[in-house]
């Protein structure tokens, strides 16, 4: 059993080294109702860099302690069963797996998955068919008022990461007319075109991101879906129409400062925002999970029918985790950072 324990200071940007590996042993019998499983998959994702401070700034999410096994998505398959409704051989999944190759665990806190809903593809019930998936269609239903038909622009900033891949080809399928990613290499605008139906990406990298938006979006932005924050949105913010929207999906670009979530905007945007009648209101994910069942499979019949794109970015081995994760927080994911622990 190898499992990995926080050694994390307060502030500042997450590296590899935050995390170490070690070996342990298991508990050689389960008690009524536990399973042994074996994890195939682990997630990292953002808001982990908030679970690594002592006040994570969200009363929804626990921090990791100091030397204690880390956890987040995860997906394994059950080997040992003492649980009614769980045998061997089943597929499940938890938002709080912990990252061990083997873990005893509570069946009741475990959801069953269905493989043929992803054609076989388990690791999508971490993405496109899970939380982020969800993030992305929920947050464009409750707070991006796509309507078809009325000649939305949508703008997606962090446009090739897991949820914004998806958000952008989710605000097309519910009828923006044009779409425009935000990301940060040259590859990545080009996936965004190229495979996933973008009209046009700007790498925010290179050149000047409002020239080359105001070109891009001569009629202004009707919806922003939001997950970088900071100058990126400054900029979009600026180009938006009145009573236009903004999804706050999140805010990446500033994890890493110590600052409140959701940051406050700087003056000038703010009131350009208060002008304009731009909305911006807080979207969290988990508050919409009564429309978890039907909104996944949604995501699911998309993926079948081929009309929603899905990439991966696959690392290999509990012990580059740690490595994933860094990598992830610093733009080396194109679509969902998924870590395989085993086959
Ligand atoms: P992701 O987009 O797959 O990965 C993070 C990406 O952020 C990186 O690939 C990088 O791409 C970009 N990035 C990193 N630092 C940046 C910076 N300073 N400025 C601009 N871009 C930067 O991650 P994800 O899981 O899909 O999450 C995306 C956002 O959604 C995050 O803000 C996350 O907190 C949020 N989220 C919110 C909810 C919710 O319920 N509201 C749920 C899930 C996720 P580049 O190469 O483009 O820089």
């Amino acid at each position: 059993l190898f499992d990995f324990k926080i050694i994390l200071g307060k502030n500042g940007v997450p590296v590899a080294e935050n995390f170490r590996l070690e070996q342990s042993t298991i508990a050689d019998m389960l008690q009524a109702g536990q399973v042994r499983v074996r994890t195939l998959y682990l997630s990292v994702d953002p808001y982990m860099r908030c679970r690594m401070n002592e006040d994570t700034g969200s009363d929804y999410l626990q921090p990791w302690q100091l030397s204690e096994v880390a956890d987040g998505g995860g997906i394994g398959v059950v080997e040992e069963s003492k649980h009614d409704n769980l045998a061997k051989g089943d597929f499940v999944t938890s938002f709080n797996w912990p990252w061990q190759t083997v873990a005893i665990l509570d069946g009741s806190l475990l959801q069953k998955l269905v493989p043929q809903l992803v054609n076989g593809r388990l690791s999508y019930f971490l993405g496109a068919a899970g939380i982020t998936g969800l993030t992305a269609l929920l947050g464009i239903k409750e707070k991006g008022h796509v309507t078809a038909g009325a000649n939305q622009t949508m703008v997606v900033s962090g446009a090739a990461g897991a949820c914004g891949s998806l958000a952008g080809q989710i605000g097309r399928l519910e009828g923006c007319s044009k779409v425009v990613g935000i990301a940060g290499t040259d590859e990545k605008c080009s996936i965004l075109v190229q495979e996933m139906g973008f009209d046009a990406a700007i790498n925010y990298k290179k050149g000047n991101v409002a020239e080359q938006l105001r070109e891009l979006c001569p009629g202004g932005v009707d919806v922003y879906f939001d997950n970088v924050g900071g100058d990126i949105s400054d900029t979009v913010i600026s180009q938006m129409n009145q009573d236009s929207h903004i999804i706050l999906c999140g805010q990446i670009s500033q994890y890493n400062k110590d600052v409140p979530y959701p940051p406050p905007l700087p003056p000038d945007t703010e009131k350009i925002q208060k002008e304009r009648n731009i909305t911006r209101e807080r979207f969290l994910v988990l508050n919409y999970m009564d429309k978890q069942e039907a909104s996944v499979l949604q995501l699911c019949q998309w993926i079948q029918e081929g009309k929603l794109k899905v990439r991966e970015t696959v690392v290999e081995g509990l012990s580059n985790i740690g490595a994933a994760f860094q990598s992830m927080m610093n733009g080396g994911n194109i679509g969902k950072q998924i870590v395989l622990v085993s086959q």
